[in-house]
């Protein structure tokens, strides 16, 4: 118990920490890149990413406060995912030789992406913060889970045969995973 604790308190104070204010210029990533937040008085949605800015309905937070704030970048960044990441599954599947049956970006809690029993594939929405090249790593990588279930030596020479310079981007993922939170 008492290890377990300490390890617990460790990662804490080593994750790269996102505390959120949701105010003015307030940044906000997406594909890798930083934008600052700007309320707006009234728009024809929640949330849209406008002249290198997120701007956020304010009657959004007046109402609902950082829950809505938060569901508003959620839908944006599930709205983003889908068109996103279903063209780079279109363009790797071939590749790697596989089909996938689906695809969902929602909340997966802990985990990046995953590939089903069925072969669905399903990506957190926190993916859409990480730089382009990040989510094709992630794509590649559930793609090959439909050849080899587990991380063995077959299954990264899978990643690899698509993808030679996977490494880097798994370890940027390792790195800076943590920052790329709301
Ligand atoms: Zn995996």
């Amino acid at each position: 118990m008492w290890i377990y604790k300490n390890l617990a308190e460790w990662r804490d104070l080593n994750a790269t920490a996102v505390v959120r204010e949701w105010v003015n210029g307030e940044s906000f990533l997406y594909l890798g890149r930083s934008y600052r937040l700007s309320l707006v008085a009234d728009q024809d949605v929640d949330l849209k990413l406008l002249e290198g800015r997120f701007c956020l309905k304010r009657s959004l937070i007046d109402a609902g406060g950082e829950a809505a704030a938060k569901a508003a970048f959620e839908a944006f960044y599930i709205e983003k995912g889908v068109s996103r990441i279903s063209k780079r599954i279109e363009h790797f599947a071939s590749k790697v030789g596989v089909k996938p049956t689906g695809l969902k970006v929602k909340d997966i809690g802990y985990r990046w992406a995953s590939c089903t029993k069925s072969n669905m594939l399903q990506f957190h929405w926190k993916c859409m913060m990480a730089p382009a090249k990040i989510i094709d790593y992630m794509v590649v990588h559930e793609l090959c889970h439909i050849h080899h279930r587990n991380h063995n030596d077959a299954f990264w020479n899978e990643v690899d045969k698509v993808m030679p310079d996977f490494n880097e981007r798994k370890v940027w993922l390792k790195k800076y995973g943590a920052g790329l939170d709301l």
